[in-house]
């Protein structure tokens, strides 16, 4: 470059034009590509970031049985969710008062996991579909001797044709 940069004649400096050009370019391809690269990239990191934020695997469950069922006195419900981010515990979308979707809607938690024996499952409610990878501390079900629908005595006998 520094020699013939030293010998300019018409050429040369016509040469010069193109190289430079040509690197000018170039360079504002690679550097468009770099941006696109870049922004997919953070779109893709924040994405899983988000997720990563949703969920706390040190959280703990909240309890054996839906918070708010348990807390209402005619309160009784059909399976149970955990919430993946804080622990709670609600009741499934068949159950009357559908308090795991609810804590979901008012608290911006949008997985759950099945808090039912046997079940290994774990849902988001804002991309509406099942989701894995998901690992939270056990335990990962209400106890056995628990009944579903439950809790035992608040189940109306009517409790088949009330649910949704
Ligand atoms: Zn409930
Ligand atoms: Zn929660």
């Amino acid at each position: 470059m520094v020699a013939v940069i030293a010998t300019p004649d018409r050429e040369t400096s016509e040469f010069m034009a193109e190289a430079v050009r040509d690197v000018t370019l170039s360079g504002r391809s690679c550097w468009s590509l770099g941006i696109i690269f870049a922004i997919e990239d953070t779109k893709g990191n924040s994405e899983m970031r988000k997720g990563m934020r949703e969920v706390n695997p040190a959280s703990k469950p909240s309890g054996d049985g839906c918070v708010e069922c348990l807390a209402s006195p005619k309160g009784w419900l059909f399976h149970l969710r955990r919430c993946a981010k804080c622990g709670h515990i609600g009741c499934c979308d068949s159950s009357p008062s559908q308090h795991a979707s609810k804590h979901a809607a008012t608290t911006g938690h949008p997985i759950i996991a099945s808090f039912e024996p046997g079940e290994d499952w774990f849902y988001d409610y804002e991309k509406r579909g099942m989701i894995k990878g998901v690992e939270l501390l056990p335990p990962h079900s209400h106890p056995d001797d628990q009944p579903s629908p439950g809790p035992a005595g608040k189940v109306p006998a009517n409790w088949e044709s009330l649910l949704h």
